[in-house]
């Protein structure tokens, strides 16, 4: 199999066959990140991507689900992921659903209808890494697109039929700009039908923009406890029925289906948590984090 530097995958799909399609991320500029700072975009050739299905159909001929890497293989035009999905099904009969991620950006380069028809090939389900749903945050952490893209794309997906996640980076704006991230992002968020909301908590790695501006001065990170606060904000907000997912430390246990019921309950754990938790510990985990 041909697998180009770390392989990052949703851990929530199944996690293997993976099928490498592209390499790299097309953007690579978002401020928080580092996945793919030494690996420059490209399309794999078609040929490894061949190689790499003839090796599954024999490891995994009965396989119904396959994960497409790497970072954004959703930026691929439909001429382009049109032939793969084919050559996915020649190779492996019995794939069902064929998961993958992108930006919201990615979407632009395709049409309803060509969207439609990636559908019957399998592209039932993506994910997307939106992050914010506040303009002036997604320019602080150079997201490349404005929450009227974020609308624009994923209503797109809604009348394709192909159900979508949506990300919210918990802590990307900073102090200054926290609560009108939580705001304007539940707000936005809610005008869209993903299947699955998921929230992680900005960790500050070597080697990123927005650390270096951090010691700077130029960006003021919340501390846990702020970061508990917003994404309770984000919550009391968020009007939209999905299965909820959050990394957040304390949190494994808000995760689950049926947000619109919970919401109160999650809600309530998280001020628990904002009252009762042991923030140096949470400091301490996030200290360990080394990769998003
Ligand atoms: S967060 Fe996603 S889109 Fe942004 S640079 Fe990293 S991999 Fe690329």
């Amino acid at each position: 199999m041909h697998f180009t530097g770390t392989v990052y995958r949703n851990p929530y799909w199944p996690t293997w066959p993976l099928l490498e399609i592209t390499q790299g991320c097309t953007h690579n500029r978002c401020k928080f990140c580092t996945m793919y700072k030494d690996v420059p975009f490209r399309m794999s050739p078609m040929e490894w991507i061949e190689e790499d299905l003839q090796e599954l159909a024999q490891s995994d001929p009965d396989a119904r689900t396959i994960q497409l890497l790497s970072a954004n293989p959703l930026v691929l035009t439909y001429d382009r992921l049109k032939p793969i999905l084919e050559m996915i099904h020649r190779y492996l009969p019995k794939i069902e659903d064929i998961y993958l991620a992108g930006r919201v950006s990615d979407l632009r380069n395709k049409t309803v209808d060509e969207l439609k028809k990636l559908r019957e090939l399998g592209m039932r389900e993506i994910s997307l890494g939106v992050e914010s749903g506040d303009d002036w945050t997604l320019d602080r952490i150079h997201k490349g697109y404005h929450a009227a893209d974020v609308l624009e794309q994923c209503h797109k997906l809604e009348e394709a039929g192909i159900a979508y996640w949506m990300t919210f980076l918990n802590g990307a704006a900073g102090r200054t700009h926290s609560l009108e991230h939580a705001i304007h992002s539940a707000e936005i968020f809610s005008q869209c039908r993903p299947l699955v909301v998921g929230t992680s908590g900005l960790t500050l790695f070597p080697g990123t923009p927005l650390l270096d501006e951090a010691a700077r001065g130029e960006f003021d990170p919340l501390s846990e406890k702020e970061m508990l606060e917003e994404l309770k904000t984000f919550v009391e907000n968020l009007n939209v029925d999905c299965t909820f997912i959050t990394h957040h430390t304390v949190a494994a246990n808000l995760t689950g289906s049926d947000f619109l019921r919970r919401k109160a309950g999650i809600a309530a754990a998280l001020d628990h948590v904002i009252r009762h938790g042991d923030m140096d510990r949470m400091a301490a985990f996030r200290r360990n984090k080394r990769t998003l």
